[in-house]
């Protein structure tokens, strides 16, 4: 029996349990029938410890984002629970409902359109502070100025205007502005994927900093597996909507178990040029979840199919100590010798 992918309850920050978001396919304009369901998250569990980052990983429309939309409470799951500090965000009060939104913050892709261009970066940085904390205009700058400094930028930088800065010096400005309610937890969503590659290095490294000095919690997203590899505590890596496999960083990238996380791997540039690595290729697209494949909803592109994976859903399996994995190879089915 696995407890929710593994994670163990002491020192979680937050805990997704059977999460699902499932929206209707509405039919009609006046008299609107559901014509079906697309199951974008279809029961997720994982934890995040404090100070610790979970990324998860998958291609897109997989359901990393919706996850975490749900997290931010930007939408309400169908099923499930999150629960933060060990409390249902459902029974949360008005007040926890406030606490919440000011300890958890997100950093998006793309600094530019995250960033008012409008808006002086003081502003900026300030609009949250002013929201969520009862200070004085002299408190405000003075923790402006401070954020500019934890993030590797300056005081002069306040009075400047987003159109100003490079990219990196963009997505400083948003985490600085992230930071500025002392959140707990931070949602990344591919962080660093709009920046040259040059600078991805620094904001990756300036975030691991900030972890370490505020014990921040990450959720990761991105496509980039060296990044996750970089990042990571645990990952989760997702199909269809369900998380497939997950493991510790190490684990999963020397001894991937799940077909789709080894082809995901072999897809991916070597961590050296002299590493010979056996690319798989994935046939077919990833299936609609409007009307995903029965059984293993990887069977149609998976290479080692066999035959309970068209009709029988595999059930989660510990197969190492922390190492978790969905598929009928680790779940006692006849395996056809090759
Ligand atoms: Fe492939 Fe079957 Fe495993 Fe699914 S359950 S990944 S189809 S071997």
């Amino acid at each position: 029996m696995v407890q929710t992918n593994g994670a163990t309850d002491t020192g979680d920050l937050i805990r997704l349990v059977g999460l699902k978001k499932h929206y209707p396919v509405l039919k009609g304009i006046i008299f609107q029938k559901t014509v079906g369901i697309v199951k974008a998250v279809d029961g997720v569990s994982f934890a995040i410890p404090e100070g610790q980052t979970y990324s998860l990983v998958g291609e897109s429309g997989c359901g990393k984002t919706t996850t975490s939309r749900q997290i931010l409470m930007v939408e309400q799951p169908t099923e499930g629970e999150i629960y933060y500090q060990g409390k249902s965000m459902r029974e949360f009060t008005t007040s926890e409902r406030r606490d919440f939104h000011s300890s958890v913050q997100a950093v998006f892709q793309d600094p530019w359109s995250s960033l008012n261009p409008r808006m002086r970066v003081d502003n900026i940085i300030s609009e949250p502070l002013i929201t969520h904390q009862n200070l004085t205009k002299q408190e405000v700058k003075k923790q402006v100025n401070e954020l500019l400094e934890v993030v590797g930028l300056h005081a002069f930088h306040a009075e400047r205007y987003p159109h100003e800065f490079s990219g990196g010096q963009r997505q400083r400005i948003a985490i600085a502005r992230a930071l500025s309610t002392r959140p707990k937890l931070m949602v990344l969503d591919e962080p660093v994927s709009a920046l040259d590659v040059s600078i991805r290095a620094q904001i990756l490294n300036l975030l691991k900093e900030l972890q370490q000095t505020y014990s921040l919690s990450y959720l990761l997203i991105a496509h980039n597996l060296a990044t996750v590899r970089y990042m990571s505590h645990r990952v989760g890596v997702m199909y269809l909507g369900k998380i497939i496999e997950e493991a510790s960083p190490v684990e999963l990238f020397t001894n991937p178990l799940h077909p789709y996380t080894k082809a995901l791997i072999s897809a991916s540039l070597p961590a050296h040029p002299n590493l010979q690595r056996e690319e798989i290729v994935l046939t077919g697209e990833v299936p609609s979840p409007l009307d995903p494949p029965s059984g293993c909803t990887f069977h149609p592109r998976c290479p080692v199919a066999f035959e309970p994976c068209p009709d029988q859903i595999p059930v989660i399996e510990e197969v190492t100590p922390g190492h978790i994995v969905t598929c009928h190879l680790f779940t006692g089915a006849e395996v056809p010798s090759s």
